[in-house]
């Protein structure tokens, strides 16, 4: 199973992309998330990345293709699930290209949607563990009461100045990935409103749809 979870920041993906992970045991594969480690981190790439980030925009494409590349070659370019890559028409060619060159093309793109109010009340309330990497929403997923306050934190680019800048980057650079992957098809629509657990089911079934 090589899937490609896409939409637009705060619809999900990486709370999804570790449920498969979970429960399917898909490599939950997010560029995201590795460029926010070697930022902790302050490796070379993370110092590179972190002015980027933290400001909404894109990390040049030839970091982060390493960066998936060599996550696709260490799950042996199956069982996987991308999160937050490709990012942009030139990012979907090169990971096309890749997986052709190592006879693993993908099953699937699913990309999830939900409209624009949520995805902002959604990122403006979303508070991340930087220890486990876990999720939460202050309203609908509460992080547990015991946990302290170090690791209840909100993301730098989840502050409304730079939400708003990852949106309309989304919009101009990302949204045509979805085209991309429509004329080529095999892109499945998912509706993302709902319960964590109603989101996870749709996935599946489309899952199910896609291996037959
Ligand atoms: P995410 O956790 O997927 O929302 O990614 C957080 C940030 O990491 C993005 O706003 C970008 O700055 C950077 N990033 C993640 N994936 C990519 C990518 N495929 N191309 C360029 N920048 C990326």
């Amino acid at each position: 199973m090589r899937i490609v979870l896409f939409g637009p920041p705060g619809v999900g993906k990486g709370s999804q992309a570790a449920l498969l992970n979970d429960r399917l045991g898909l490599r939950h594969i997010s560029t995201g998330v590795i460029l926010r480690a070697a930022i902790r981190e302050g490796t070379p790439v993370g110092n590179e990345a972190r002015k980027y980030v933290q400001a909404g925009l894109l990390v040049p494409g030839v970091v982060v293709r390493r960066l998936a590349e060599d996550e696709l070659r260490a799950c042996g370019y199956e069982r996987f699930v991308l999160d937050g890559y490709p990012r942009t028409i030139e990012q979907a060619e090169w990971l096309a290209e890749f997986l052709a060159f190592n006879g693993a093309p993908l099953d699937g793109v699913l990309s999830l949607r939900v409209p624009d109010e949520i995805i902002v009340d959604r990122l403006s309330k979303r508070r991340v563990d930087p220890v486990t990497g876990e999720n939460y929403h202050l309203d609908f997923r509460p992080p547990p009461p015991d946990l302290p306050a170090e690791r209840v934190v909100q993301r730098s680019d989840d502050r409304p100045e730079a939400i708003r800048k990852r949106l309309r980057v989304y919009s101009d650079e990302t949204s045509p990935v979805q085209d991309y992957y429509r004329q080529r098809g095999g892109l499945i629509e998912i509706d993302g409103v709902g319960s964590f657990e109603e989101v996870h089911e749709r996935i599946v079934s489309a899952l199910t749809s896609l291996v037959g």
